[in-house]
Order: C-alpha cells, then structure tokens, then sequence
C-alpha cells in the first residue's frame, strides 16, 4: 500500500518509543527538503502525532514533519511495523534514506524511501509558521478516523465536485488516501463519481458510519491495503465481493478507482 492516513497512524502510534529521548543529530537529503534541521540536534522529544498524512515529531527545540510520499517507510530502532509498501521494495537499501535521526542513546530512527518523494519541513517553535507551511501542516479538514456525521456534512457541503475526489482532498477530509476512499465508497454503496451537492442527508449519514466502522477495522488488520477491496482486485476482469459484477477500473479524480456498478449509486 500507498502510506495513507492508516500507515501514518500505525507508524505514529509505534513512534511513541520515541518521546523522551534526546537527538543527536537530524540528517535529511537536501532533494526531499528539511531545510535547517541542524536545529534539532540535541533536541528533546516531547511528542509524536498524526496529522492528516504527516507525522509529526514535536521537540523543544520546533517540529519535524515527515510526509512519506508514494514508498517512505519509517525504520524505528531498526524495526519497522510496516515492512513492504504497494509501490515500495521489500528491500531496505542505505542509498534510500532519506531522514536519519541519531538520537543521543544510540538509537536510530530513519525514512526508508526507494522513489525519493517523501518530505520533509522544519518549524522553529512558532505557531503562526505552523500554518504557512501548507501543504504539509494544513490545512486540514476533520480527521477522517475521528470524523462525525455532521462533520462530514459540513466538510462536503454543497460542493460539486466528484464525491470520491472530496474525500481524497485533505482540506476536506484528512487522512484519507486512494484506497481507503474506494473501500469506504464501495461499503457505502455509493459512486465515486455522484457530485456532492446531489448526496442526500441520509447518505452522507451512511457514509460516516460506514468510514467510522471501517477505518478502525482496516487499521487494526494492517492498514490501508486490508480493505475487502483489496489490491488483488484493483485490475480489469475482477469481480465485486459484494455481488459478482465487473469492478470497474477508471480514473476518478486524478486516481486510478475501483467501484461497481452493480451496487454503488
Ligand atoms: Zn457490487
């Protein structure tokens, strides 16, 4: 899988062996940005959160954000609780990290990431630079493992945009990346394509209970490729679980969409 909101949670959640300790040093290739992370050295690590898609490694001496592109996989300790990623390799090469934290007790905490489009932003204890520092900071929309049915109401609002194309955009919705939004949609029964503004109240309803009762279900399998949609069947000629059409394979919204006509309107 592709680091969605899901992998970022789970690495987030695994991160958290990481407060309290003191960095040595912050090491980043200067193509993937982290400008000015000579700063961090000697920091202490006071959090580890999830924003959207971002981890965050909050210190006293600013943050550091981490955003993980399409094969950017964290490495705690020489540990990672995702060891291969969709577009990714199993592999784990020198050449290919990115971010290298040495902290003061030894331990290493690095980004592994073959493609090289993963990211990085530093911010100097400063709450208004938090804000200009879009996209990687915001901002953001309610986080789609937390989010509410009036929530999502407000979120989609009247827009006319394609719903799936609403859901993966993150000032909307965070956290959300492709698959996720074909599994939520093709739970919820509903066509990546409808616009918004013709979604009744009740199915956006249906929708938050649905992305409510299926995120945590596919964080606890594993992540985001654990859906039923799984990434077996995201080709031409595989057939609905749910029903036996044709699964459908086209671009939605700049991304490649699996759905079924059969059940989803
Ligand atoms: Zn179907």
């Amino acid at each position: 899988m592709v680091p969605e909101g899901l992998e970022v949670e789970i690495w987030s959640q695994a991160a958290q062996v990481l407060v309290g300790r003191q960095i040595a040093t912050v090491r980043v290739d200067p193509r993937c940005g982290g400008v000015g992370a000579e700063v961090l050295g000697g920091a202490l690590i006071e959090g580890v959160s999830r924003r959207a898609k971002t981890l965050i490694i909050d210190t006293d001496h600013g943050l550091l954000g981490v955003h993980f592109g399409m094969t950017g996989r964290l490495v705690i300790d020489g540990h990672s609780p995702i060891t291969s990623l969709e577009y990714g390799s199993a592999r784990d090469l020198a050449d290919w990290d990115r971010c290298i934290i040495e902290m003061v007790d030894g331990g290493i905490t690095r980004v592994n990431d073959p493609r090289r489009w993963s990211r990085y932003e530093i911010v100097v204890d400063d709450p208004a630079a938090v804000v200009c520092t879009a996209p990687m900071f915001g901002p953001f929309g309610p986080d789609a493992l937390s989010i509410t049915a009036s929530q999502l109401g407000d979120a989609l609002g009247q827009r006319r945009r394609a719903l799936k194309a609403c859901l993966l955009d993150q000032s909307c919705v965070a956290g959300l990346g492709n698959m996720c939004a074909d599994e939520v949609l093709w739970r919820a029964d509903l066509d990546p394509r409808r616009p918004v503004h013709l979604l009744s109240g009740d199915e956006i309803d249906h929708l938050a209970g649905v992305i409510a009762s299926t995120l945590p279900e596919m964080l606890r399998a594993g992540g985001s490729h654990m859906g039923q949609i799984s990434p077996g069947l995201r080709r031409v000629g595989a057939l609905c679980p749910r029903d036996g059409y044709p699964l459908d394979v086209a671009t939605v919204a700049g991304r490649t969409t699996v759905w079924c006509r059969g059940h989803q309107r």
